[in-house]
């Protein structure tokens, strides 16, 4: 049976996500409905530990109905199957710019660790793709974003390190990404010999346990070391990733010290990193910590006109665009969706666009934005209710005390905002949509059933005013 649930997570996953992770583990037993497997590697399990264990757990639910847990452990010496097979496979297509092909190549044979198998860096395995719409052309400045913008393109203009590092935060939608791309374009351009690698904390994590697996760690570190700018974004995903940590805080001072520029995003400053270690948090603070605010209404506008411009096949009246920049608060996605929805609705039924037809069409959107509850705030008021710790809420802890208010918070992100399930998933920590499709459900079930939740429900909702 254990090969039925490797046969089930198969038909769910990649073919690469699935030989990454899944196929290398094994069933070392079932005892009182948990069923534990071993992965070869302590970063293979807290991989899956955080991001594949309730498909996994569902996985096995489906295929045997007296398992009702899972755990994994680590067993030294197991080795996963032939290594070249299960490869992890970069999706993307290469996304270091400036003279790629210098990038240093091999393992550093002299100090390669046990493993001696020649290694080849390629430049997929390196930077992710930078999207070509994201430039400082496109990039609208306001109040709530000039001191960052200033700071990206100071840094955009020149060679020689200004501040470092450059810290850029905000809340999601804000244009962090978009700003951080827009470097990597302007200082390609202007210093087409620099190595500029543009990459998520993510896939930093993704290339480190992965080049631990494949015993790689010499030709990672060296890879690494060897930009001229390097930006990571998203940094608060390796909170708590301890290793990850550990190896994201030497690469960061290696190219400090060596004056090379770094620029690092998150979704909030610094100093208020939970699970981030003390001593990387203060050093992220050593040069220019600019945050984007949110978004005021001529930002907003100006946004749309640009957009708007972009597409002048469709009609759109500035009263339209004025109602909208005045109505969608909540981030400039957000924004650029209801008028992208907008233009693809007038384009399907070939009419100008009117007030009347853009409240019709973006009612959903609308009422969420008018609530304008984000996910954020559910997340402190749930937690706060419950009371238990946001840290806690926000964990992989599975203790029925925590997992519980867990599953409330995020049924009540997908009713009370717009947002999508796999974007919820993403402020829970990570999460794959599937188990907030499955806490939806779940709760929607109890709300039935137990009326205490349904009382707790009611009491919640009454919070956020609905
Ligand atoms: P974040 O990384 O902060 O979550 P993004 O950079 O992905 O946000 O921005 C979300 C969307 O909003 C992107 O499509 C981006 O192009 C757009 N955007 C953000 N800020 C601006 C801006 N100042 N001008 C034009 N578009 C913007
Ligand atoms: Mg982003």
């Amino acid at each position: 049976e254990w090969s039925r649930v490797l046969g089930r997570l198969r038909t769910e996953f990649d073919d690469s996500v699935f030989n990454s992770w899944f196929k290398p583990l094994a069933l070392v037993n079932i005892e009182d409905g948990c069923a534990i497997m071993a992965a070869p590697t302590r970063f293979m399990r807290n991989w899956l530990e955080s991001n594949y264990a309730d498909r996994i757990r569902n996985a096995w639910a489906t295929e045997n109905a007296l398992v009702s847990d899972i755990n994994f452990i680590v067993m030294t010496g197991f080795t996963a199957p032939a290594a070249e097979d299960n490869r992890p496979q970069q999706a993307a297509p290469s996304a270091a710019v400036g003279r790629s092909a210098d990038f240093p190549r091999g393992s550093g044979n002299t100090q390669s660790l046990s493993d001696s198998r020649p290694v080849e860096v390629k430049d997929s395995e390196f930077g992710a793709p930078l999207d070509p719409r994201f430039t400082f052309e496109s990039f609208v400045v306001g109040k709530s974003n000039e001191l960052a913008y200033a700071a990206a393109r100071r840094v955009a203009e020149n060679e020689d390190v200004h501040f470092n590092p450059l810290f850029l935060h905000s809340g999601v939608g804000l244009g962090k990404t978009h700003l951080m791309h827009a470097i990597a374009w302007a200082n390609k351009e202007r210093f087409p010999h620099r190595r500029v690698v543009y990459l998520s904390a993510e896939q930093f994590m993704y290339q480190f346990i992965s080049s631990i697996r494949y015993k790689d760690t010499m030709s990672f570190k060296q890879k690494f070391r060897s930009v001229d700018l390097l930006m990571i974004d998203d940094l608060q995903f390796i909170a708590n990733k301890q290793s990850t940590q550990e190896e994201f805080f030497h690469t960061f001072n290696a190219l400090i010290d060596h004056r090379r520029q770094v620029i690092i995003s998150a979704d909030r400053s610094p100093t208020d990193m939970e699970g981030i270690e003390e001593r990387i948090r203060s050093r992220l603070g050593w040069g220019l910590v600019a945050d984007i605010h949110p978004t005021e209404y001529e930002l907003r506008l100006g946004i749309l006109q640009q957009k708007a411009n972009q597409v002048p096949e469709v009609e759109i009246s500035n009263q339209v665009l004025e109602f909208l920049a005045r109505s969608v608060t909540s981030n400039i996605r957000e924004l650029e969706g209801a008028l992208n929805r907008m233009i693809a609705h007038a384009t399907l039924i070939g009419r100008p666009i009117t007030l009347e037809m853009t409240k019709e069409v973006l009612q959903d959107l609308l009422r969420a934005n008018v609530r304008r509850v984000s996910i954020d705030e559910i997340q402190r008021r749930v937690a706060d209710y419950f009371n238990i710790r946001l840290s806690d809420l926000l964990s992989s802890r599975r203790a029925r005390q925590v997992a519980r208010p867990r599953q409330v918070a995020m049924y009540l992100a997908k009713q009370l905002t717009a947002k999508s399930l796999p974007d919820i998933g993403r402020q829970f920590g990570g999460r794959d949509h599937t188990t907030v499709m499955h806490a939806v459900k779940r709760i929607d079930q109890l709300r039935l059933t137990d009326s205490v939740l349904e009382e707790d429900i009611q009491h919640l909702e009454r919070i956020f005013g609905t």
